[in-house]
């Protein structure tokens, strides 16, 4: 029978990372993956999707170019192949899951394709794949847990049809004419952006009164406006009630009032739910958070020596977040001495304009009792967002009033995303207001809002 130190359930970004570093440290590692390395993140999340988005940017942008456009291009009827375009993002994926294998391989990691059944916290079968199909047994001593999580589905609406969650969205073979898509979170919005982008007839049901609930609604507004200015149709404080063989899909208002919208598919784009079912987890008890497997600073479960990483563990669920726990923990079992007590774990919406966030906002600071002083620079006042025609939105600063240490970042505009390093790095470094106000930031570049910010802040701006 097979044993190894590390056993990881899942090649996700929580999972191959952890193994990769595991085996760096010369633990022996086996990971066990059912579907394809890379999980979620790389197959169906954040890599085909953000290539989704580039084409409908890429496509939108040319579609905007008429007699009128004051840059003096034309471009006449542009159209889009979409089948084509799945592939070329289904290249990308490829090419980033071989090198996953590659990397596993490279370090030594034993990679056991099937699905994984826990015995108990130290014996594990997989129903393997290959054709040499059967049943391997493996124990080990540490047992990780990256199974990651599933879209949600509405129970009175399953998935099927026209029903679709965003793994079909990342893979269409042709453009529905209407899709309606219910959740106005991140996969809502991103993927209802870029449908709109390219040529569909959007509609947005949120059941909250306002998009993006989770985040400052200062920081919503822009692309607010956006979604306004790409025609998408808005149901906020609405709730779903069923579609009907017929493609009607009745909503029902805050205020009672029943209505019906005429689609051709939905996105159901609801929430994500950590994967617990299915494998046999029940029979070790572990403690729960939720629908989450409950973890400790250093990502152990409540079973010494069962660990827990990524999705599985609950909120945040991003990839940079289920990485940077799975390095801990193979340092842990290492016997390196480490917490994930981390400065910030910044988040990013890719919208258009897009969001960046990185630690507290002004009103989480008050909430955590803390005296802060806040300050915003527009991009409206930079002068490389009007190179790019993208003055909407800004970079803001948050910073403790006694000591000028900052404790958080937030920004909306075209391309912030690319910010969210510095805004993490100055939060992890212990930054003050004075560290980033001296600090030269080159010109032109959206970066120098950040550094505006942080002046104005201090009461010395100079372009604002
Ligand atoms: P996963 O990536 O879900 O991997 C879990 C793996 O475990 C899967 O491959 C699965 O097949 C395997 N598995 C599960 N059970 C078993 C079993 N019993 N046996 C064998 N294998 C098993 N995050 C960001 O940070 N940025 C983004 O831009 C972003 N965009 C996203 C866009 C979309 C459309 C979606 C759906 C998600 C997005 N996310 C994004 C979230 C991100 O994908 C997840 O947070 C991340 O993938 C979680 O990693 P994980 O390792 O915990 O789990
Ligand atoms: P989400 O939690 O971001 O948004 C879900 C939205 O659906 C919320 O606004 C919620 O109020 C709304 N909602 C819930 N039930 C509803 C109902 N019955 N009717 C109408 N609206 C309803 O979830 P998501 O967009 O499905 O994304 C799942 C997770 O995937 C995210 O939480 C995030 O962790 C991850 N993700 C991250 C990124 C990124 O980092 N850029 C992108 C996509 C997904």
């Amino acid at each position: 029978m097979p044993s190894c130190t590390l056993l990881v359930i899942g090649g996700g970004p929580g999972g191959y990372v952890a193994a990769i570093r595991a085996a760096q440290l010369g633990i022996s590692t086996t990971l066990i993956e059912a579907e394809s390395l890379g999980g979620t993140c790389l197959n169906i999340g954040c890599i085909p999707s953000k290539a989704l988005i580039h084409a409908a940017g890429e496509f939108h942008k040319l579609s905007q170019y008429g007699p009128d456009s004051p840059l003096g291009i034309q471009a006449q009827s542009p159209a889009i192949d979409i089948a084509r375009t799945v592939v070329w993002k289904d290249g990308i994926v490829g090419r980033l899951t071989g090198g996953v294998a590659a990397l596993l391989k490279k370090s030594g990691v034993n990679v056991v394709r099937g699905w994984a059944r826990i015995i108990d916290g130290k014996t594990v079968d997989v129903d393997i794949q290959n054709k040499d199909a059967g049943v391997l047994r493996i124990t080990c001593e540490h047992l990780l847990l990256a199974t990651g999580s599933q879209p949600v589905a509405l129970p009175f609406m399953p998935f099927g049809g026209p029903v679709i969650s965003s793994t079909q969205a990342l893979s269409p073979s042709r453009l529905p004419h209407s899709l309606a898509v219910v959740g106005a979170g991140y996969i809502g919005l991103e993927l209802g952006m870029a449908y709109s982008k390219l040529g569909v007839k959007v509609s947005l049901i949120e059941a909250q009164d306002r998009i993006l609930p989770a985040y400052d609604a200062e920081l919503a507004k822009p692309v607010l406006a956006a979604l306004k200015k790409l025609g998408v149709d808005l149901h906020l404080s609405c709730s779903v009630l069923g579609l009907n063989e017929k493609g009607i899909l009745r909503l029902k208002s805050a205020q009672g009032d029943e209505t019906g919208l005429a689609v051709e598919q939905v996105l159901v784009a609801v929430g994500r739910r950590p994967r617990t079912e299915g494998f046999g987890l029940e029979s070790l008890l572990l403690d729960m958070d939720g629908a989450a497997l409950r973890i400790d600073d250093q990502c152990c479960t409540s079973m010494r020596n069962v660990w827990a990483i990524g999705d599985v563990a609950g909120e945040p669920m991003l990839a940079h977040r289920a990485m940077a726990q799975g390095a801990m923990v193979a340092e842990i079992i290492a016997g390196g001495r480490r917490r994930f007590v981390p400065a910030s774990i910044p988040a990013v919406c890719f919208t258009d304009p897009e969001i960046v966030v990185a630690g507290m906002s002004p009103s989480e600071a008050a909430a955590a009792g803390l005296d802060c002083i806040s300050a915003a620079f527009p991009f409206a006042a930079n002068g490389r967002a009007m190179t790019l025609e993208s003055t909407d939105g800004f970079v803001r600063v948050v910073a403790r009033r006694d000591n000028h240490l900052v404790v958080g970042w937030q920004a909306v505009g075209q391309g912030v995303a690319e910010l969210s390093t510095a805004f993490s790095q100055s939060l992890e470094m212990g930054a003050c207001l004075e560290d980033i106000a001296g600090t030269i930031h080159a010109h032109p570049a959206l970066g120098e809002a950040v550094h505006e910010a942080a002046l104005r802040a201090l009461g010395q701006a100079l372009h604002v």
